[in-house]
């Protein structure tokens, strides 16, 4: 759809040009690795797992079949096209499909097959005769929430009989309505108050309670509270499963409130490098003589596709509207669009239909754009105290240079800050050389 954002109007969906930097939105983000993901992502490193009894055997499968599922359930899965497990299904299944029913709190980055395991995990365990509630996942927004449904929907069509219901805001059914829903997705208020004040679900047949983005869950005031409340009402015997992205201490401690006993299951990362990327700088007097190095440089890095990083909206509107003047062919992604116009910036992206994405630093975090060969910062990035955030700059310029592949990380910096690139070529035991951007044939 060529008609998203028309050329050189980016004032229609970019209302709010605030100078401030964007908050990192973990829950935005999370939607938009959902709606952009079309596969898994590969991990090199093998589970970490830690159980509770360790004397006990470990299993893991290679395939679905030896799971001993539910016919039913193996159509649903194969249909979705999954034709074997994932690094971490291959270990989380067993246990999260073993009786006695085991607790599981598992960590692996966006995109590894976390909903997909426990969404089987879900429909493995329902009775599709009993018409009343029996597992419950609770999501941190109402988007995930409808995610998370669509796909327990898609792997659960050939069950028959089992339903599923959304307690999500907008979604009140009336008070002593019968739900007779096996499985129901929600946030964490709304199935509070479906719990406890319009007394719908009986959490006494609750076999499974899901909590999923454990780590988005934790920045959404009120929700950990709410969690913990609906998790004490659950039965004794009540498997406990909660997954996130990350684990940083608040998340365990998070984790540990809600699920008792747990087996534990990681999958670490690949680690961000800088050692494939070539990295410049140039100085500049100002942003407008950045702007005409941008240009001359624009023809180099077309010929792949860049990234270009500033550090505001505000730089980042105004530059990409000043490209378009000057006749180049920018898309600018902000996080002021909606997750879905963002989805479908990103998506042309990645076909190789835009060329160059203007952005700042919070909207293409986390986003895995594996052909970009040049990353331009337009500003350094700096932290809150105006120094330089390294992470972020590794952020910024660790996507680039993938899988062997060389990449290009060109940072432009007015003049009396030059001495800040010191800063970055210390903390980082690297190089960055002069670039002569007019000149350009030195960067081919
Ligand atoms: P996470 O919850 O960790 O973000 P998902 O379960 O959403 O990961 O899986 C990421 C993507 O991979 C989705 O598009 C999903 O359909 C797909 N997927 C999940 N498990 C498998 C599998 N075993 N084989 C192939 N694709 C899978």
């Amino acid at each position: 759809n060529n008609n998203i954002i028309a050329p050189g109007n980016f004032e229609g969906k970019y209302r709010n040009d605030s100078d401030v930097e964007e908050i990192v939105d973990l829950a935005a983000n999370s939607l938009l690795n959902k709606l952009i993901r079309k596969s898994l992502v590969e991990s090199p490193h093998n589970v970490e797992v830690l159980q509770r009894d360790p004397t006990s055997p470990l299993y893991s499968v290679k395939t679905f079949v030896e799971l001993h599922l539910k016919p039913e359930l193996l159509q649903g899965v194969y249909a979705m096209g999954f034709n074997r497990p994932s690094k971490i299904q291959e270990t989380a299944l067993p246990m999260m499909l073993a009786d006695p029913p085991q607790n599981l709190i598992a960590q692996s980055q966006s995109g590894t097959g976390k909903t997909a395991a426990f969404v089987l995990a879900m429909l493995s365990r329902v009775d599709p005769l009993k018409k009343f509630p029996q597992c419950i996942c609770l999501s941190p927004t109402f988007e995930l929430a409808l995610q998370t449904g669509e796909v327990i929907e898609q792997m659960g069509k050939y069950c028959e009989g089992v339903k599923i219901v959304y307690a999500i805001r907008g979604n009140r059914p009336l008070k002593g309505t019968y739900i007779d829903a096996q499985i129901i997705v929600g946030t964490p208020g709304t199935v509070m108050d479906w719990c406890f004040k319009l007394k719908l679900i009986h959490l006494e047949h609750i076999r499974v309670f899901v909590l999923d983005e454990a780590d988005v869950m934790i920045g959404v005031q009120g929700y950990t509270d709410h969690s913990v409340r609906v998790k004490r009402a659950m039965p004794e015997n009540c498997q406990m499963l909660l997954f996130s992205a990350t684990f940083e201490d608040t998340v365990w401690c998070f984790a540990e409130r809600i699920v008792p006993d747990p087996n534990i299951i990681k999958l670490k990362k690949e680690e961000m490098t800088l050692d494939n990327i070539l990295q410049f700088y140039d100085a500049c007097a100002n942003r407008e003589q950045k702007l005409q190095a941008l240009c001359n440089i624009y023809s180099t890095f077309t010929i792949a596709q860049a990234i270009v990083f500033c550090q505001t909206r505000k730089t980042a509107k105004w530059l990409a509207c000043e490209m378009l003047k000057d006749g180049h062919m920018v898309e600018l992604l902000s996080g002021e669009l909606t997750v879905t116009d963002r989805a479908i910036i990103i998506q042309r992206f990645r076909e190789g239909r835009e060329k160059v994405l203007i952005t700042t630093n919070v909207c293409a975090r986390g986003i895995d754009v594996q052909q970009v060969s040049v990353v331009v910062n337009f500003d350094l990035p700096l932290n809150t105290d105006g120094l330089i955030d390294f992470e972020t700059y590794l952020h910024r310029i660790g996507r680039t240079g993938r899988f062997g592949k060389k990449g290009i990380a060109i940072t432009l910096v007015e003049k009396c800050c030059v001495y800040m690139l010191h800063d970055i070529e210390e903390h980082f035991g690297i190089n960055i050389k002069r670039l002569n951007t007019r000149n350009v044939d030195e960067i081919e």
